[in-house]
């Protein structure tokens, strides 16, 4: 089936309309009509080619939330008018021991929602810039808040367990200091996370101007990140660092806020490499240097679930199709607070 979607033809090019196909849902298919999908910043760096192996024409988009519009013959745990999401995965080999325990965002065979490939045409998938997706039971996801809501519980599919899921790995709660570095759509989700589950919350920023800002969502406190006095008054004090930035720079700034034994956990994927840390700030207070990768399904629905419960969704500024551009430029001057979201609607043309 034929339907309308917003993609680029080649890493230097603006996104604009295309068509596409989506594949008639097999046994254990759920259909869903799309309503809303954010904009993440790894939409950018795949649909500019900063990453390596982008496929074009490439429609991006992994943060999906619609309704069941059909499902196949063997789905029983959705029905047609459910509120579901998707988020950055579709398929993986349900077998290897990362499936089985829930990881199947580690799954060698991982398919993400776009630039990977499938049978389906053209050869790759194609994300959520788009009417309608068609996706394997296994990998859709129930979402428990109110429907007026909808559009801004979008990025949490993405950006809410791309950074519950470290919170949750390194214990964090009650009596733990947490830093988040960076203040744009994962960062802020970062914030309101690490807040709802216990912690003492700081919030860096290059952005004077998001101080208040980040007090609201939830931060104890702000530290501008380029006044290096303000950054001294947190040394060897973090039990986790969570650090969001989509660009290179100085980790060691950051690792030395570490008490002993922290951990910084790196989220952010900038498209060329941060220079070495310094290894005497790891080995001195043994401290360790992470990364993680959004989160398993079982996961993600543990996330939507807290969220839905402790009323918790994105800040979003809904935009039309025809402003995804735009909107790119914006994210990249850090002029968005703190998600965009699109309309799908806009893209019936
Ligand atoms: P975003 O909305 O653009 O936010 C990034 C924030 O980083 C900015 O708002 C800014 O915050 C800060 N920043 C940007 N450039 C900076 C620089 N040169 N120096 C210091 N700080 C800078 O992006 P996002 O959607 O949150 O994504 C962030 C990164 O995570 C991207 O690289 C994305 O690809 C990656 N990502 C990774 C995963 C994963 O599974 N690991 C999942 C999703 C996204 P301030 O203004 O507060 O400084
Ligand atoms: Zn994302």
């Amino acid at each position: 089936m034929l339907v309308n979607a917003y993609g680029a033809h080649a890493g230097d090019q603006p996104l604009q309309p295309l068509q596409i196909t989506r594949r008639a849902p097999g046994a254990h298919d759920v259909q869903i009509d799309i309503a809303f999908c954010g904009i993440c910043h790894s939409d950018l760096h795949q649909v500019r080619a900063e990453w390596q192996g982008t496929q074009f024409p490439c429609v991006p988009g992994h943060e999906i939330v619609g309704r069941v519009a059909a499902v196949g013959a063997h789905v029983h745990g959705f029905r047609p008018g459910d509120l579901v999401g998707i988020g950055c995965i579709v398929d993986s080999c349900k077998h290897c021991a990362d499936c089985e325990d829930g990881l199947e965002n580690y799954c060698d065979g991982m398919i993400g929602t776009y630039n990977f490939p499938t049978p389906d045409a053209p050869g790759w998938t194609l994300g959520g810039y788009s009417q309608q997706i068609v996706v394997h039971e296994r990998y859709v996801l129930r979402i428990r808040h109110p429907e007026e809501q909808l559009a801004a519980v979008a990025p949490l599919l993405c950006a809410g367990i791309t950074t519950y899921s470290p919170l949750r790995h390194w214990n964090v709660g009650p009596g733990k200091k947490v830093g988040v570095v960076g203040i744009g759509g994962l960062g802020h989700m970062g914030i309101k996370l690490a807040h709802a589950l216990g912690a003492h919350v700081v919030a860096f920023t290059t952005s004077d101007s998001k101080r208040e800002a980040a007090l609201q969502l939830g931060a104890d406190e702000v530290v501008v990140s380029r006044n290096a006095e303000e950054m001294a008054t947190h040394a060897k004090s973090f039990d986790l660092i969570l650090n969001t930035v989509a660009a290179p720079h100085d980790l060691d700034a950051f690792l030395v806020l570490l008490k002993r034994d922290g951990t910084m956990t790196l989220v952010g994927a900038p498209a060329t490499p941060h220079a070495s840390p310094n290894v005497f700030n790891l080995i001195m207070k043994r401290r360790t240097l992470a990364g993680s990768m959004i989160g398993g399904i079982a996961e993600t629905q543990e996330m939507l679930d807290f969220c839905a419960e402790h009323g918790i969704v994105a800040d979003i500024e809904l935009v039309r199709a025809d402003q995804i551009n735009d909107a790119y430029e914006r994210m990249l001057k850090g002029d968005v607070k703190y998600r965009f979201v699109i309309d799908n609607a806009t893209l019936a043309g």
